[in-house]
């Protein structure tokens, strides 16, 4: 309790104000009660005296009880308890008692002062009366002789009732002040201790994470000037925590779309930031990964020892290392992350995979192209060498020499115009004119234009289209070149007497085409690759083509947002198959 201010300042306060009534009061009933004794001495004595003139001992009878009558006379006049003593200490007269029964007087401390002095005065418990009386003797004289003592006594009851009835009222007054002290005490306490409460709440909250607090000054004293000063701070607060969370932001947007893996270990050698490009790269669980040692998280010994490189030396560290189960080619750079604070370090990773790729499929492309090239291109110069070597003079064998190189001439030209068509398709330059069209429509044209070229190679022809027919969002010309395409691969690659099929299947938003043939198929292991720029199944490498018609069919059917696949058993026959989406 006493750990409160409102306490803290109230207790202390009562404590005072008790402690000074009962000094006062103390003091007070002391000095009160020594001037009535000193009031009361004087007024007795005074009695005395008046008594001792008024007597006349000498005439008296000396024995005990002689003058009980006149003592009781004496105090009825006084109001007073009044002793008459003989020279020999003998009670003589006593008003309130039998003197018959009381003992000798002469040593009482009173009579004693009398005879030495002529006066004296006494307080003492009085046995006989069994309360406190204080007692004034005065010496009576007879020729200059002590002949006895006047002795007057009162009781001090009176004057400790007096005293006492003073020291309550003083401890009444001060135990009312000192509650009074301690209700107003708590009362002003509890009110400057108020805003300094509400403060300690608005810092907890502050604390807490709720920077939207603005506490209205109550006072003009210290605890307004503390209320205005913590306003300021919680300002000052929500800006710098603003700024930070946008700085934050920012920097969590960059890490987070950046191609670039980023890790970051801390002094421990734990990591303490993983952006989703290094995830990715390295194949590991981001939120996994904080908090493990870096050895933990990458699983890497390249990164590892480039890492550990540049913990030792503090040096940055650039490799390109091979990493991962996919054979990633990574390009890493490990650097400490600021001179002081050397043992941080940023490992920032790039995937070269798909470059590489790139490069890989680029060196094949020329040296496809160049393969493509060469093989007609000497057959050329030989016919070329055979007609300069007199071939020319035989009619008939010049003839066949230049439909040779004609044929040659035409392989060439539709090469570098399937080539030249790819690469506009490939770089977007072919506009699509796509419009809701009817499958029928797409398959129509080229079925009546390859539909000689199959008779003459014995192969039936069908069409098996649902009816009525569904609508496919497409360009019409471009599909009827892909589905020309594929009927005249069917040809191709089906030996006489074979089977080439049409058909679609219609599906929620999409159509799928289908040209089947029950021709020499493709072996399982090149059906993935088929759709590749030049790739030729190896025993259809001798036939005649560029390898390049799937791969400008592919290229179209993505562009009009679908999927091309095919399905082969080797020796039974091929399907290849295309989505379309539909029309709504
Ligand atoms: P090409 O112009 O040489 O025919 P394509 O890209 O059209 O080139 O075909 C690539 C390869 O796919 C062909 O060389 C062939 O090996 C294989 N192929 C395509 N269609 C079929 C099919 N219907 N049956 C068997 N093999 C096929």
């Amino acid at each position: 309790m006493l750990a409160s201010i409102r306490w803290r300042i109230t207790v202390p306060y009562a404590v005072i104000i008790l402690l000074t009534t009962l000094g006062l009061s103390l003091y007070i009933s002391g000095q009160v009660r020594q001037a009535r004794h000193a009031d009361l001495q004087t007024c007795l004595l005074g009695e005395a005296r008046i008594m001792a003139s008024a007597l006349d001992f000498e005439s008296l009878p000396s024995e005990a009880g002689a003058l009980d009558a006149q003592a009781r006379q004496w105090a009825e006049l006084l109001g007073q308890r009044v002793t008459l003593i003989g020279k020999d200490g003998t009670v003589l007269g006593e008003s309130d008692f039998d003197s018959a029964t009381m003992d000798h007087h002469l040593y009482r401390q009173e009579v004693q002062q009398a005879a030495a002095s002529g006066e004296g005065v006494a307080v003492r418990f009085s046995r006989t009366l069994e309360q406190e009386l204080m007692y004034a003797a005065v010496a009576v004289r007879a020729e200059g002789d002590v002949a006895g003592y006047a002795r007057v006594a009162v009781s001090l009851a009176q004057i400790e009732a007096t005293v006492s009835r003073l020291s309550r009222t003083i401890l009444g007054a001060g135990t009312l002040t000192a509650l009074l002290s301690i209700f107003l005490a708590s009362f002003i306490a509890s009110r400057t201790v108020r805003p300094v409460r509400e403060l300690t709440a608005a810092a907890e909250r502050l604390a807490s994470g709720d920077l939207n607090i603005h506490l209205l000054p109550t006072t003009r004293d210290e605890v307004g000037l503390l209320t205005r000063a913590f306003n300021h701070m919680a300002e000052a607060l929500r800006a710098q925590v603003t700024t930070l969370a946008r700085e934050r932001s920012r920097l969590e947007a960059v890490l987070n779309n950046m191609a670039d893996g980023a890790l970051i270990t801390d002094v421990h050698g734990e990591v303490v930031l993983v952006n989703p490009a290094a995830a990715r790269i390295l194949r590991i669980d981001a939120a996994q990964a904080l908090g493990c040692t870096f050895a933990q998280a990458v699983h890497d010994h390249q990164l590892i020892e480039l890492w550990s490189a540049c913990r030792a030396h503090q040096q940055e560290q650039v490799a390109t290392v091979e990493a991962g189960p996919r054979g990633s080619f990574l390009h890493a750079i490990v650097t400490p992350l600021s001179e002081d604070d050397a043992l941080r370090v940023l490992v920032i990773l790039q995937d070269l995979t798909r470059v590489r790729r790139l490069e890989t499929v680029r060196r094949d492309f020329i040296s496809n192209v160049s393969h493509e090239l060469r093989t007609p291109l000497a057959s050329l110069s030989l016919v070329v060498e055979t007609l300069q070597d007199g071939a020319i003079e035989d009619p008939a064998a010049a003839h066949r020499f230049l439909a040779h190189m004609e044929n040659e001439l035409a392989g060439l030209i539709q090469l570098v115009e399937e080539l030249l068509e790819l690469s506009r398709i490939e770089s977007g330059r072919v506009p699509l004119d796509i419009a809701p069209t009817k499958i029928s429509k797409l398959v129509k044209k080229p079925l009546k234009r390859l539909r000689p070229l199959a008779e003459r190679k014995d192969l039936t022809l069908v069409r098996a289209l649902p009816a009525p027919a569904p609508l496919v969002l497409a360009d019409s010309k471009r599909i009827q070149q892909v589905v020309g395409n594929l009927i005249h691969n069917a040809i191709k690659f089906t030996p006489a007497g074979g089977r080439i099929t049409v058909s679609a299947a219609i599906h929620a938003d999409e159509v799928v085409l289908a040209i089947a043939d029950t021709g020499i198929g493709i072996p399982a292991e090149d059906v993935p690759r088929i759709f590749e720029r030049f790739y030729k199944a190896d025993r259809a490498r001798a036939e005649q083509g560029t390898g390049l018609g799937l791969a400008i069919a592919k290229h179209l059917v993505q562009t009009h947002g679908g999927r091309i696949w095919a399905e082969s058993v080797e020796g039974q026959g091929s399907t290849f198959f295309f989505s379309l989406p539909r029309s709504p």
